[in-house]
């Protein structure tokens, strides 16, 4: 792992002077107690995935001491959720709350504001509350993921019975996650439409001096959550849950989430297609086939150069040259792959009992040969180490790590996404491809594509990797995704999520009628947060205290 020393000292919060600052940390100590409140004045350290760190960004677009923490505090309860809320308005000091900080691609665990200080709500706020095996629910709090959810239906005997929903690493936290609406690859894989209920810490502070605490849903009735919390996301009034999540309203303690009964059986399936140009009648395939729900899970269509870096080699191993691959060193190495020689790759998977799924995977299997070329993978001729075998796992509801391997593409592997949303249209996906290839040429960077299909949308996420200590790459990278932003933005495509670094140009993005979204979650952002302290900038929002002071970028 590479350290580095803090280059630039102790990264203050902006508006205090040191003294009154290291004085706050000091009365945050005594109420807390001192171990659960770190300094951040040490060398920063970049563990792997596992041991990602909690104070700044571990794939640093920028210098990797802009996004960074001052302090790290660890509460062990909503009641010292509470006490550093009203320690943060007393102090004027910006807080940043993660869950378990591995949100890699979108700014890990950083803060927008450099010197916040972290919530790391997940290091000791890490039980599983509930798990209803009748309702096929539970309730859990910041620090359980994927995995732990997954080893607790293991332990009680469950998981049988039912199964999680992950994203594609399941080293996240379930919270964390599903507040950022990330997505997994089963039929429950849209894990904000999946949760239900949710139990919140608001930022402000009463005239008293207090601190509210609300719950979502069935959650605000008088008995607290009994019952219903998890099975009735709605309660009555207005839905409040939206707002949230991407946002900076309030921090979550805890959240209720459905789980998946076992269908009876699963099947995973590849399909290769030959030509990039078959992209536009292959999407035009699925629409009604994923819509119809012949294709039950958030599949993925993935760019034949994916399935080559997903293999973990660096890029050199392929290409010595500079600039994106060319298409015919990528068909050359992947006509020695268990692929074949191809232009994109389908990973699917059909659920129920074996006589329900042969119906759907002939329906599938027809549909899909009306491209000419397009070759079924048969998955008993791919060895256990294949990536395939990575997607059935995560499809059916259990964590995998594999998919970590591409970011070994480039040395010092980062990451960051270019992840605009769009209807399930040829046409759209061809617009997309188009502009994202333009710019990916322009910048020299490797465009590695993959489309995700949910119901009535398609997420593109366009990974650019890139190399962490070479400056001018990272130049180039931003450069990259701001055009490729600005460009979707004008046929009408909007970002489903973004890095730290793009929530304020993606923000600017969604200006119909005079920025008046904007304007709606500013009064809603002042209102809350009157004194500005709670993840400032996260998602474009700012509170009065920084809007229009330069803060924007
Ligand atoms: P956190 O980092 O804890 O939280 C994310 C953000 O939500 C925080 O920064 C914070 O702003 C906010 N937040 C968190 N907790 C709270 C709280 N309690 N109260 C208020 N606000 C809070 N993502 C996907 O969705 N799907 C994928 O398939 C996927 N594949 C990936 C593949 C690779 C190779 C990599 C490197 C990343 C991938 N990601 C994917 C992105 C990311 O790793 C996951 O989304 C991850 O689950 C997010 O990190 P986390 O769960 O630790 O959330």
């Amino acid at each position: 792992s590479d350290t580095a020393p803090l280059r630039r000292g102790l990264p203050i919060p902006q508006g205090i002077s040191k003294p009154t600052f290291l004085s706050a940390v000091d009365e945050l100590r005594k109420l807390l107690g001192t171990e659960h409140v770190l300094l951040n004045d040490k060398e920063i350290k970049n563990g792997w995935y596992m041991e990602s760190p909690n104070t700044h960004d571990m794939m640093p677009l920028f210098d990797s001491e802009e996004f960074i923490a001052s302090a790290v505090v660890y509460p062990g309860s909503v009641e010292d959720v509470k006490l550093i809320v009203k320690w943060a308005n007393r102090h004027l000091i910006p807080l940043f709350p993660i869950s378990i900080g591995r949100n890699l691609g979108y700014g890990g665990s950083a803060p927008r504001v450099r010197g916040s200080v972290t919530i790391d709500l997940g290091h000791r706020m890490n039980r599983i509350l509930d798990i209803n095996a009748d309702d096929f629910t539970c309730l859990v709090e910041p620090g359980v993921t994927f995995y732990a959810l997954h080893e607790e239906l293991v332990k009680r005997g469950l998981e049988d019975k039912m199964w999680i929903d992950t994203p594609d690493l399941g080293g996240g936290s379930v919270i964390g996650n599903t507040l950022d609406r990330g997505v997994g690859y089963t039929p429950y894989g849209d894990h904000w439409a999946c949760h239900s209920g949710l139990e919140v810490v608001l930022p402000g502070v009463g005239e008293k001096g207090d601190v509210s605490v609300l719950r979502t849903g069935m959650g605000a009735l008088g008995v607290g959550g009994e019952n219903t919390w998890q099975c009735f996301p709605y309660g009555f009034g207005p839905y409040n849950d939206g707002i949230f999540s991407q946002s900076n309203f309030g921090i979550v303690t805890k959240m209720g989430m459905t789980l998946m009964p076992n269908p009876g059986g699963f099947e995973s399936f590849m399909y290769t297609f030959a030509n990039e140009s078959d992209l536009a009648p292959l999407i035009e395939i699925i629409r009604p086939l994923r819509i119809s729900n012949i294709l039950e899970n958030v599949a993925q269509l993935r760019h034949g150069l994916q399935t080559l870096s997903v293999k973990g080699l660096p890029r050199t191993e392929y290409f010595a040259g500079s600039g994106p691959m060319p298409d015919d060193v990528v068909r050359k190495h992947l006509r020695k792959t268990a692929t074949g020689e191809c232009a994109w790759v389908y990973y699917g998977m059909s659920y129920g009992p074996a006589h329900i799924r042969g119906h759907k995977l002939d329906v599938i299997d027809k549909e899909f040969h009306r491209i000419p070329g397009c070759r079924r993978i048969d998955p008993s001729t791919l060895p256990a180490d294949e990536y395939f075998w990575s997607r059935d796992r995560i499809a059916s509801g259990t964590p995998d790590l594999e998919e970590l391997k591409w970011v070994n593409w480039m040395p010092n592997g980062s990451h960051i996404a270019f992840s605009p949303v769009s209807p399930i249209r040829g046409k759209d996906a061809e617009n997309l491809f188009a502009l994202a290839r333009k710019r990916h040429a322009e910048a020299g960077i490797d465009l590695m594509p993959a489309f995700c299909v949910g119901l009535r949308e398609m997420h593109l996420i366009v990974e650019i990797v890139f190399d962490a200590e070479d400056a001018e790459i990272k130049r180039k990278a931003e450069k990259c995704l701001r055009d490729m932003i600005d460009d979707a933005a004008k046929l009408g495509y909007g970002e489903y999520r973004t890095h730290l670094a793009l929530m304020d140009q993606v923000a600017g993005t969604y200006s119909w009628n005079d920025n008046a979204l904007m304007k709606f979650n500013n009064t809603l952002k002042d209102a809350l947060d009157p004194n500005g302290i709670l993840a400032p900038g996260r998602c474009g929002i700012w509170p009065e205290r920084y809007r229009n002071r330069g803060w924007e970028l």
